[in-house]
């Protein structure tokens, strides 16, 4: 099923997400799954997190398409255990739609996390993948990515927001 995907000024983004407790959620998992990468081919993200579709869960998917093809990712109680290098590069969200902007990054990140199936895994993803992953993790942290934007460049992207907003759904 496609959701709605919760836009810039709904609280639950800045919420600190609660840890998933594996477990708990198994069964769900699924389905939960299905419907987030559903959502974000829907409207060609490349990364979604719980919160953007109301769940306070440290949950995200990603699919940077590397090669042109699906790889499909899960997320499940993401660390960034290792980062270096620095990057710059236009970033928009799916829940801030028709905002871009250049972000800091670290251009290359080791994060560690639980699969679909609750294993441990370790990845590290450089440029995009590596920029996902920041930004997935920030979005569990409650963070936007325009939150990184130094002051003067944040107030006209604010204000920028105040027109677009009109055509978000
Ligand atoms: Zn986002």
């Amino acid at each position: 099923m496609i959701l709605r995907i919760i836009k810039h000024g709904e609280k639950i983004l800045r919420t600190v997400c609660d840890p998933v407790d594996y477990a708990a959620v198994r069964k769900e998992l699924p389905r939960i799954l299905r419907d987030m990468f559903a959502t974000m081919y829907s409207v060609r993200g490349v990364g979604l997190a719980s919160p953007q579709i109301g769940l306070n869960l440290r949950l995200s998917v990603i699919d940077v398409r590397p090669e042109g093809k699906a790889r499909r990712l899960v997320l499940i109680n993401p660390v960034i255990v290792a980062s270096s290098g620095e990057l710059e590069e236009e970033e928009g969200c799916l829940s801030v739609p028709g905002i871009y902007a250049r972000i800091h990054r670290h251009a290359k990140v080791t994060i560690r996390a639980l699969d679909a199936r609750g294993r441990p895994y370790e990845m590290t993803g450089e440029g995009m993948l590596a920029r996902a992953f920041q930004h997935e993790v920030d979005h569990l942290d409650g963070k936007l990515f325009i939150d990184r934007l130094d002051f003067i460049t944040r107030l006209k992207v604010m204000s920028a927001i105040k027109e677009v907003r009109k055509n978000w759904t």
